[in-house]
């Protein structure tokens, strides 16, 4: 029997008591926009692979370091197999990378806010996360900024978690001009942005291999609709894969996440085109959420992705009324940047608070708006 009160836990490493477990304070509601994965599911192909899967030889490892799931991502990215490196989830490879390219008590540098995992994986694997304020009306990444700090590892997401806006090409390119380690750009919403007809960002996944010091990140977990079976991949130059691999190590996509992964890459029953012809919906879906968060009076960022954050003042009470009364989940963010001139104005205006929704079938957004409408009058 255990007893925590009573047991002599051995010591944690250094640090570790300011790492917190993963808890973004969401239970299950009938409204849930609180995520960024697929509302409207998964290809019905995929799925079917996976339930075939189990009664397959599941006594058997997968191929060494997934091999076979490498050159239908390689040829769903644009690059060659051997610059693919896949993990368990995108999160994985991220904790990987930074192991193989930092030592411990290495500076990670970050624009803030960003992709609330990163600091955690830095902090687990002894480093010293470092964010730099998104600044101006279009959330811009501060180059400068982020290279005066000299870091090990410079991880940029574009389009970014939670602000939805994208880094640009030239932003990019000066951190990658003037970094002196790794520099990781997180392109889990790529998808997003290739659906969108009025695109506000690039996608830079197949020019990573040819810019040396770069590994970009895609996931299944979002437009393909996979978040369940934890597979993402990094993409860049052969021999910046090699070194990501040894902290991976060979088995860690399962035997069944492979085979639901291939059946969505291979087109199997038109999956592809169930992602594309979703992607383009939740990106429509998005401009219509844009439109009804600007008709209750506030100021979403302009969005590259799927989802929108918008600054909104006492946004944890906000979000209480919202689940309280209406049943609805939303992502809160509390504690953003506002000390420097360069802040984002609508960030300073709300006291560095906001809420990211993401978006839905029409029914779901349609509860959501209605919900925020009808708190928001109450809380005038
Ligand atoms: C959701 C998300 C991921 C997570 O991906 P997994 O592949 O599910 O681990 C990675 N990066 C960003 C920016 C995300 O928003």
């Amino acid at each position: 029997m255990s007893d925590a009160s009573t047991i002599a836990a051995p010591p944690t490493r250094a640090g570790y008591e300011r790492i917190p477990l993963y808890a973004p304070g969401t239970a299950p509601c009938a409204t849930d926009v609180s995520d960024t994965i697929n509302l409207w599911g998964a290809p019905p192909a995929a799925v079917a692979a996976v339930r075939a899967s189990t009664v397959e030889t599941i006594a058997h490892y997968p191929a060494l370091y997934n091999a076979e799931l490498k050159a239908p991502l390689a040829a769903y990215a644009g690059v060659a197999p051997d610059e693919i490196v896949t993990g368990c989830g995108s999160d994985d490879v991220i904790d990987c990378a930074l192991r193989a390219f930092a030592e411990p008590g290495g500076i990670v540098a970050h624009a803030a806010p960003t992709f609330s995992m990163v600091p955690v994986y830095a902090r687990a694997n002894g480093m010293e996360p470092v964010g730099v304020p998104l600044a101006g009306d279009d959330y811009a990444v501060d180059a400068d900024a982020l290279l005066a700090l000299d870091a090990a590892i410079i991880y940029l997401c574009s389009p970014n978690n939670p602000t939805a806006t994208p880094v640009a090409r030239e932003t990019l390119r000066r951190v990658v001009a003037g970094a002196r380690g790794l520099v990781i750009i997180d392109e889990a919403y790529a998808e997003y942005v290739l659906a969108d007809p009025d695109a506000r960002a690039e996608v830079f996944t197949p020019e990573a291999p040819g810019m040396g010091r770069v590994l970009a990140l895609r996931t299944l977990s979002k437009a393909f609709g996979l978040a369940g079976l934890r597979v993402g991949y990094g993409v860049g130059h052969p021999t910046i894969i090699r070194e990501v691999e040894k902290a991976r190590g060979p088995f860690k996509v399962t035997y069944p996440a492979e085979k639901g992964v291939l059946a969505a890459l291979d087109d199997v029953d038109d999956a592809r085109r169930w992602v594309e012809t979703h992607a383009r919906l939740a990106v429509a879906q998005r401009v219509r959420l844009e439109d009804g968060l600007r008709a209750l009076g506030l100021a979403p960022a302009p969005s590259a992705a799927h989802f929108a954050f918008v600054p909104v003042p006492r946004a944890r009470a906000v979000a209480e009324q919202l689940r309280a009364r209406f049943d609805v989940g939303v992502r809160v963010f509390t504690g953003l940047p506002t000390a420097l001139p360069s802040a984002v104005p609508a960030l300073a205006a709300s006291g560095g608070e906001g809420l990211r929704i993401n978006a839905g079938p029409e029914p779901v957004q349609r509860a959501f708006l209605d919900a925020l409408a009808a708190v928001l009058e109450g809380m005038r």
